[in-house]
């Protein structure tokens, strides 16, 4: 039975896989502090083969256990969380990843970093192939977030260059499903909350900007695959269909059957124009791609939430 390390398994996306990961039979080891993670996201992963280390990995940390997968999740992930701990941020994806991917490498074990689209900034090139490397503001409040994750994709190639760690790197895009926090900023949680609510949905600029959605079950499906690859180069994991905000808003307003109307607030500083993944290398090496498109995307999300937690509390 392989044993998988995921760190940031107690967050959205973490919570997942590591719940996947049980499922293909793997025993499963989540480091996480529960900085923007919690308990309740693994509380249902009661199972011999899971277990949960409370762990910084901003220090250095150890195992006992043999790895055979090391998924490196953990980090900030929301502008809110990011903006709001632009230091932590920096250190996970500098300090953290060091540890981390250390550790694979004490282990032998296959490691995977999850990068992600923000490391093209405001992109010039449209959609982002892998090759292309980026428009990013180094010194702007996202620059946290942007560098820290380019830092990790530049120390995740030395470690496999200069000592030979077996290593990926995905470079995500936008993903949503169940277990988004109902007020952690990002467009499709904040649309749902507001929707249900029959609050006006609050679309940033004039709602021209785009992005790609991808379902988590999709996601998941790629980080896998990716792992159980021998692949080393980044590889973009991310829906190709592009909407504008404007759309997605409308869209949830639709699938919620919601009264609400739209309304428009000032852009956010260095919020990306467009965001759209070429994904033709995952096609290519993988044989993936998404299965999962956004009504049906929202109504799972919908209905494996229910209303109260998309609602949350607060405003
Ligand atoms: P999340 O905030 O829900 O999960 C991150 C997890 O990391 C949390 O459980 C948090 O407690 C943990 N963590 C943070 N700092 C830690 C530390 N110092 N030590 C131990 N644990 C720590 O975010 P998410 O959306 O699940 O994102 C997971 C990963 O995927 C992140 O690396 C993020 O950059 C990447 N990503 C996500 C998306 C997306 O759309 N969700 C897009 C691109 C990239």
């Amino acid at each position: 039975m392989p044993t998988c390390l995921v760190t940031g398994g107690a967050g959205f996306l973490g919570s997942h896989l590591c719940e996947e990961l049980l499922r293909r039979g793997n025993r499963v080891i989540c480091v996480d502090n529960l900085e923007t993670g919690s308990l309740a996201n693994i509380e249902h992963l009661r199972d011999p083969t899971f277990v949960h280390l409370n762990l910084d990995i901003i220090e250095p940390y150890f195992v006992e256990d043999d790895v055979d997968f090391v998924y490196h999740l953990a980090s900030p992930a929301s502008p809110i969380d990011y903006l709001r701990l632009p230091l932590h941020t920096l250190k996970v994806g500098s300090h953290g990843t060091h540890h981390t991917v250390g550790l694979a490498k004490h282990k032998r074990a296959r490691f995977l970093l999850a990068s992600t689209s923000e490391v093209y900034g405001d992109p010039q090139v449209h959609p982002q192939p892998e090759s292309y490397w980026g428009h990013v503001n180094p010194i702007g409040p996202r620059g946290v977030y942007d560098e820290a994750k380019r830092y990790a994709e530049a120390l995740t190639m030395a470690y496999h260059r200069q000592q030979g760690v077996d290593t990926a790197i995905v470079r995500i895009f936008n993903t949503y499903g169940p277990r988004m926090r109902p007020h952690d900023g990002r467009a499709i949680p904040t649309f749902l909350r507001q929707a249900l609510q029959d609050r006006p949905l609050t679309v940033f600029g004039d709602g021209s900007q785009t992005r790609s959605f991808c379902y988590v079950d999709d996601l998941v499906r790629g980080l896998i695959l990716l792992a159980e690859s021998g692949y080393h180069a980044p590889v973009n994991i991310g829906n190709p269909k592009e909407f504008t905000l404007l759309e997605l808003a409308n869209e949830v307003i639709e699938v919620t059957g919601s009264r609400s109307e739209i309304v428009f607030e000032a852009l956010p500083r260095d919020d990306p124009q467009v965001r759209q993944p070429d994904i033709s290398l995952a096609r290519e090496v993988l044989g993936w791609e998404p299965e999962i498109d956004l009504r049906e995307g929202l109504r799972r999300t919908i209905e494996a939430s229910g209303i109260e937690e998309l609602v949350g509390a607060g405003p």
